[in-house]
């Protein structure tokens, strides 16, 4: 048999297999779509792994990828101020490993009927037959193989390749970077190393406009510092932090970073035949870098709006994932970065901020967010509360507690 080059292979080519591209194969194979979901492989995604019980509920992830759950999290200011902010009964963080939780998600999407292939994405080719020829590499300098799609979905993460081809002004995009030391876990230290318990530092010497933490994974932890300043040492912040906290002779089993992307993307889509998701559409709760969680609801959202491309072969409807996606989550993204960006930026504020976290009524609030993915209107009265001890803060009309 003779294979047609002009002829379409998929619905729908997925490049990158994290949790956003994966979940978009999963959705789109799980509703009949022929679907290809292409990975490079053999890099483990760095990343502090914590996510939000709502994410297993949502997604259907089973507890068993969970390596921890964290009860509570200690926010420490500049002057080593420690505030705990205990979770309570509404739930917990959960700490997944991403080499095994993106792989239970790829090999998902796979029994649902994803075709699934190694390879490099490279470029995007058009001719006068329907569809974008996706060009990918499976060895460095190899040959490039080549696949006839009606859709193609860019989920590449941070400085995505097909972002940055087929979407206007996504290379100006900018970023965070993040560094982690990947240890083997301590038993607790004297200093303070809790294995139920997130440690989240706001200090300037650790970052300068971003923060600090410590996860627990059970057998690992997760220490690692985020900054967009270029000049800043990420590596000798860890150390430090590591040295703080009794952790430096914990041997280290790996020394990785990344990009987190600050903002979404304002285009997803190329208005012809390509959309982007996850962190390629730079999709990241601002203030916290919490991505795990967004990057699947936009591999959801990305499978809806390309069920809809498909059926109409109407491009204009590619704009719906941008919309859809702001319209749920567009309000909290925009407090995140007001938040970012007024707390994080001195060690006065973040002092302010810190002691903030001691109060009752922001700490409830703040994990029901967290565990809502939503600004909660439960108790009004709350929100009143907090609103008037906010602008005592602001205008600096409360002392800071020593
Ligand atoms: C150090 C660090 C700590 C973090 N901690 C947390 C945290 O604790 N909790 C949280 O929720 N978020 C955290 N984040 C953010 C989170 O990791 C991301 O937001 C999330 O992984 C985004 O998912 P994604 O599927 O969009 O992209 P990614 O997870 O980056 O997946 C992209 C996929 O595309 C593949 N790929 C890339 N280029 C190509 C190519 N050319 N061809 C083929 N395949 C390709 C990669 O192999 C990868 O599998 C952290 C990020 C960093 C850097």
């Amino acid at each position: 048999m003779t294979h047609d080059q002009n002829a379409v292979e998929f619905d729908v080519v997925v490049i990158g297999g994290g949790p956003a591209g994966a979940t978009a194969a999963w959705d789109l194979a799980r509703a009949g779509r022929s679907v290809l979901l292409l990975d490079r492989a053999g890099r483990t995604k760095p990343c502090g792994g914590a996510v939000p019980p709502r994410l297993l509920e949502e997604f259907e992830v089973p507890q068993s990828l969970l390596v921890a759950r964290a009860r509570s999290a200690r926010m420490v200011a500049p002057s080593n101020r420690a505030v705990d902010m205990p979770v309570g009964e509404i739930g917990y963080v959960g700490m997944v490993d991403r080499d095994v939780f993106d792989e239970w998600l790829r090999a998902r999407a796979e029994t649902a009927g994803a075709q699934r292939r190694i390879g490099t994405y490279d470029h995007i080719e058009r001719d006068s037959a329907e569809g974008a020829v996706v060009c990918y590499s499976t060895a460095r300098g190899g040959e490039m193989h080549k696949v006839r799609t009606r859709l193609v979905i860019g989920a590449d993460g941070a400085r995505s390749g097909v972002a940055r081809e087929s979407i206007p002004g996504a290379e100006r995009n900018k970023c965070v970077f993040a560094y982690h030391e990947i240890v083997k876990s301590p038993a607790t230290t004297p200093e303070g190393f809790d294995g139920t318990r997130c440690d989240v530092l706001y200090q300037g010497k650790l970052s300068p406009d971003f923060y600090a933490w410590i996860f627990p994974h059970g057998e690992t932890a997760s220490i690692g510092v985020g900054s967009a300043n270029k000049g800043f040492s990420l590596r000798g912040a860890v150390k430090q932090l590591r040295d703080e906290m009794g952790l430096e002779g914990c041997e280290t089993l790996r020394r990785e970073g990344a990009p987190i992307p600050l903002k979404p993307l304002k285009r997803w889509d190329n208005g012809r035949d390509v959309l982007v998701t996850g962190d390629a559409a730079g999709v990241v709760a601002p203030a916290s870098g919490e991505g795990i969680y967004y990057a699947m609801v936009c591999g959801r959202i990305a499978a809806q709006t390309a069920q809809a491309f498909i059926a109409t072969g109407n491009p204009t409807l590619l704009k719906r994932a941008r919309r859809s996606f702001l319209r749920e989550h567009g309000r909290v993204f925009w407090i995140l970065g007001i938040m970012q960006y007024f707390w994080y930026s001195s060690d006065k504020r973040r002092e302010r901020f810190v002691d903030m976290c001691a109060d009752r009524d922001v700490q409830v609030l703040t994990w029901q967010a967290y565990m809502n993915k939503k600004l909660v209107r439960a108790n009004p009265m709350a929100h009143v509360r907090i609103f008037i001890k906010d602008c005592a803060h602001l205008l600096g009309l409360k002392p800071v507690a020593q």
